[in-house]
């Protein structure tokens, strides 16, 4: 939503974007690091941050306690389609910090074990559990000012962003990203294991009928290999404030 005002001399560039209110996808792979990135740029700028990855996290958890098998489609949709999964942030002063509630109970960190991480895929690959939440996501973007990470965002949820970012990474820098992360919280993880699980997860995502991970047309690429997370922050402020 770009306004019409001119810029005034002396705006920086946070400001500027702030006052834009502008729609941010950013797609990209397993690990690449989007959500931190996401959740910064929001913060810089004062912007909703909408992880759409959490959606789907949450309504695999919900399919995973009702012991539905990942082949049971319909049975999972309707479960879906009975359940409320949400998105609130922590508090009003800061839009960027959000909480996961499933039928009101905070999920926020059951989200992220390892069962639900190897099971998202097959739920997230079901045609109505996509609409039923790309819808959702939709309406929550709907005033602008939000910045959204999945990886559908630039080609299907909002297709008329104002910046659309493709944010990738090696998988093996992905991997070693993810195991000094779990390995600083104490987990004893392997790094090939690691490893294979991000280029499966990868692969079942690119690969799927329905809403693929793929680069938008429109959207740029960055490779964050060699680049710090305030790098790769400032990369996208930067970008959008030639919006
Ligand atoms: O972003 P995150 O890794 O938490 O996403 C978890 C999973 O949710 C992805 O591997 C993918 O299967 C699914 N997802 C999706 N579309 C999105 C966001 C996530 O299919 N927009």
């Amino acid at each position: 939503m770009l306004s019409k005002e001119p810029r005034l001399k002396g705006d920086d560039s946070k400001a500027w974007v702030a006052q834009q209110k502008l729609k941010i996808a950013i797609d990209g792979p397993a690990g690449a690091g989007k959500s931190t990135v996401a959740q910064l740029v929001a913060r810089e700028v004062g912007y909703l941050y909408i992880d759409t990855g959490a959606m789907y996290r949450a309504a695999t958890l919900l399919v995973l306690r009702a012991k539905i098998p990942l082949d049971h489609q319909k049975a999972m949709t309707e479960l879906i389609q009975r359940s409320v999964i949400e998105l609130q942030p922590t508090d009003a002063s800061s839009p960027e910090k959000i909480r996961v509630l499933l039928n009101n109970e905070d999920v926020s960190a059951q989200i992220r074990s390892r069962e639900v991480t190897a099971a998202v895929s097959a739920v997230s690959s079901v045609m109505l559990v996509r609409e039923l939440l790309v819808d959702k996501q939709r309406k929550m973007a709907g005033l602008g000012a939000v910045i959204l990470d999945g990886r559908d965002i630039g080609t299907v949820v909002m297709p008329d962003a104002d910046l659309k970012i493709f944010l990738t990474a090696s998988p093996e820098v992905r991997a070693q990203r993810r195991y000094d992360e779990l390995t600083a919280i104490g987990e004893n993880v392997d790094y090939d294991t690691i490893l294979h699980e991000i280029v499966e997860r990868d692969r079942k995502d690119t690969n799927r009928a329905i809403a693929p991970l793929r680069q938008a047309q429109d959207a740029v690429m960055i490779l964050s290999d060699n680049m710090t997370i305030s790098q790769v922050v400032d990369t996208i402020i930067k970008l959008c404030d030639k919006r």
